[in-house]
């Protein structure tokens, strides 16, 4: 199964993601989590990377497209993935179409979690991850049992630089001018599945089940 998870920053892509992976035995492919990896690293990608990502705005096209097209073409995602924070730009979702045609493989679901702005901001507010095992936590909503220690590793957890309020605005107004036009792409192209992103995070991934007919 190959699958697109579309939303704003703070919509529940990354916890959804996880569950699906497991779900599905299919990775989860995040560019943010790649990215990151390279920021912390220090290579030369993540240090570009890191000047667009600490303003809250996308990476050059050109960089993440040859990220993915790499990752797509490694073993693991050969029964399938979830894009998870990809694409991001039509230029992304162009590249994508190319990709995949080359690789003689299609989409077979985009899955777009709806969540009003109020509610994203108060969730990217609160967010915390796993240092080790990128596990991920809200403060209020699914705190660990230990205050900054990971439940299923014991793994210190953090706050992410660029979730700071001032750079979720804009991360926001980017994602409303950038991304958002991806909603209409693929609903021309019969992909798209909207599902309301509120509620627990069982019952959203309930409704996603059911959207994927599974
Ligand atoms: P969130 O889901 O909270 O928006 P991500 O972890 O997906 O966060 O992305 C964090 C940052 O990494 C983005 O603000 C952007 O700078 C960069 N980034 C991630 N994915 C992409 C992408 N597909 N294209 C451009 N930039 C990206
Ligand atoms: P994204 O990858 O789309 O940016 P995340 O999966 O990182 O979003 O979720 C953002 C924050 O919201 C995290 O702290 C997560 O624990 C929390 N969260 C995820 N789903 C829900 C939900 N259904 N209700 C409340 N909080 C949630
Ligand atoms: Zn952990």
């Amino acid at each position: 199964m190959r699958l697109i998870l579309l939303g704003p920053p703070g919509a529940g892509k990354g916890t959804q993601a996880k569950l699906l992976m497991d779900r599905f035995a299919i990775p989860q492919v995040s560019t943010g989590d790649m990215l990151r990896a390279a920021v912390k690293a220090g290579s030369r990608l993540g240090q570009e990377a890191k000047q667009y990502m600490d303003r809250g705005a996308l990476v050059p096209d050109a960089v993440i497209i040859g990220l993915v097209r790499e990752r797509l073409m490694q073993p693991d995602c050969g029964d399938g993935y979830i894009l998870d924070g990809f694409p991001r730009t039509l230029a992304q979702a162009e590249a994508l179409e190319k990709t995949l045609a080359a690789l003689r493989t299609s989409l077979d679901h985009v899955l777009s979690l709806e969540v009003p702005t109020e509610e994203l901001v108060l969730r990217i507010a609160g967010r915390r991850t796993c240092k080790s095992c990128g596990a991920m936590y809200h403060v209020h909503f699914s705190p660990s049992h230990r205050d900054g220690q990971c439940d299923a590793c014991g793994g210190p957890t953090y706050q992410r630089d660029d979730d700071q309020e001032e750079t979720v605005r804009q991360r926001l107004t980017v994602y409303a001018e950038q991304t958002a036009p991806l909603i209409s792409f693929y609903e021309a192209r019969g992909l798209l599945r909207r599902v309301p992103g509120t509620g627990e995070i069982t019952e959203i991934f309930q409704r996603i089940s059911a959207a994927l007919g599974t």
